[in-house]
């Protein structure tokens, strides 16, 4: 806790002022200020601050306060936090918040004026209320490429019956500099919403100090940096490639770049000279629903929203309904059909929701295993079991094959008697429903998380 030199209030970061401010006499300071000098070289290596972690799920957040919030951010569990004084290593930079709290209700209420088909609760003015600042640790990579680079170009023309091409050598010298590419280094906070709800300002990064953490809360680094080198190295190999390739100087020639010789290095010399540790502001809100649990973010710098968005299965069916009438009069009006068609074109339809229902499935394993999530992968710490959640998934499976065989079946024999025929269309069309039911749950659960589980093993592996 920051206490106010002139009252001994409690000051907490004011964004629009960008300073600390007093909450009782309204004085506002530097908050470079309270950094003090005269700590030995150790003692500016780490902060200290309050750990508080959540029974329920086990979610470490920290604080510079030392009153307990009452509700985890991870699981969205009211409770009472655990709370113990930790020493933690100073992030160099900091970007500190932009977008107050109103700003940030305001962003995300917009988005969800478009969101027809979520869960009223996600609207709800006291749940959005729930919004809560944290400061998510990133790893900032600097790289630079300081090379001479060759290129391959070739022109063709035609003349006559012939088409000539021309080779040529291409060649330029390099000097890029990337600074603070970055990739979240927490393990709790996934990639996936580190990833949409990026970029970042760099250019509003400033050194860090404690107090700009005052009145928020901040995640832990607990991901080393090296998991995220190679992606840092191939997002700078890549723009420079586009970059360099489609410069005007070059253009008609379609540069290609030749290999490197030197396998230890890509062939625009891309070299990391850097890492920083930095903190990156996030307004976070979480909505727990049974076992699941879905995050709604807003960028704290460029008030970004990215959110999931499970689908209320009632309002969807209304939705869906309110559409069908008008189109099924419509195709009344305007076709009449045979039944061998009308067959083929339900037969075609199951297949279609067949396909869409595995695509779905596909991706509900990956994310439900944490496969696409490299903070989650190298962490020790989330124990991945295989997912339980197509329990009773393989029902679209079997619907559609069945009308799909039996339709088939139909089209091939030509039965003289219309029941056949209209039995096999009411079968897909069965088919069809049990798979959209089945995307729908399978959307909803991609759409949210299971509750978080920091499970530990072999002890305490943040050092
Ligand atoms: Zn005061
Ligand atoms: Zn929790």
């Amino acid at each position: 806790m920051f206490a106010c030199p002139n009252c001994g209030g409690n000051l907490k970061f004011h964004i629009p002022s960008q300073q600390l401010a007093c909450e009782y006499c309204q004085s506002q300071f530097d908050p470079y200020s309270f950094d003090h000098k005269e700590k030995d070289a150790q003692e500016m290596k780490e902060f200290e601050v309050t750990v508080f972690s959540c029974p329920q799920c086990g979610g470490e957040i920290l604080s510079t306060d030392t009153t307990a919030a009452g509700f985890c951010s991870f699981c969205g569990a009211s409770t009472i936090l655990y709370s113990r004084i930790s020493h933690e290593l100073r992030p160099e930079y900091i970007i500190p918040f932009q977008q107050t709290k109103e700003d940030c209700k305001k962003s995300y209420a917009a988005r969800m004026k478009k969101a027809i088909f979520a869960p009223k609760e996600l609207r709800d003015e006291k749940c959005i209320d729930g919004f809560r600042g944290i400061y998510m640790p990133y790893w900032a990579f600097y790289m630079t490429q300081d090379q001479h680079v060759s290129m391959e170009g070739k022109k063709s023309h035609r003349r006559g019956d012939y088409i000539i091409t021309d080779h040529y050598d291409l060649d330029c010298d390099l000097h890029a500099y990337y600074k603070g590419l970055s990739y979240d280094a927490s393990s709790s906070f996934s990639d996936e919403i580190s990833q949409a709800i990026a970029p970042y300002d760099v250019k509003g990064m400033k050194a860090f100090t404690p107090a700009y953490l005052s009145g928020f809360y901040a995640d832990t680094a607990d991901i080393e940096p090296r998991f995220y080198e190679t992606d840092a190295r191939n997002e700078a190999f890549e723009t420079s490639r586009r970059q360099l390739t489609g410069h005007g100087a070059f253009a008609g020639y379609s540069p290609t770049i030749k290999r490197s010789a030197d396998p230890s290095y890509d062939s625009l010399g891309t070299t990391t000279q850097e890492i920083d540790r930095t903190m990156f502001p996030v307004w976070f809100l979480s909505y727990r629903k049974g076992d699941r649990v879905a995050y709604a973010t807003v960028n704290g710098q460029t008030g970004k929203v990215v959110n999931d968005l499970p689908v209320d299965p009632k309002r969807y069916l209304f939705g869906s309904l309110l559409l069908a009438i008008p189109l099924f009069i419509l195709f009344n009006l305007l076709f009449t059909m045979k039944p061998t068609s009308l067959v083929t074109i339900t037969t075609a339809i199951s297949v279609i929701s067949l396909i869409l229902f595995a695509i779905e499935s596909g991706k509900l394993k990956r994310k439900e295993n944490g496969l696409d999530d490299k903070g989650l992968l190298a962490s020790k710490k989330v124990q991945r079991t295989q997912v339980q959640a197509e329990k009773g998934g393989s029902a679209g499976y079997i619907s559609s094959i069945i009308a799909i065989v039996i339709s088939g079946l139909i089209l091939v024999t030509q039965p003289v008697s219309d029941i056949f025929y209209y039995g096999a269309a009411i079968l897909s069309l069965i088919a069809v429903g049990v798979c959209i039911s089945r995307i729908l749950r399978s959307h909803n659960l991609l759409a949210t998380r299971r509750l978080p589980q920091f499970d530990y093993q072999g002890g305490d592996d943040r050092a």
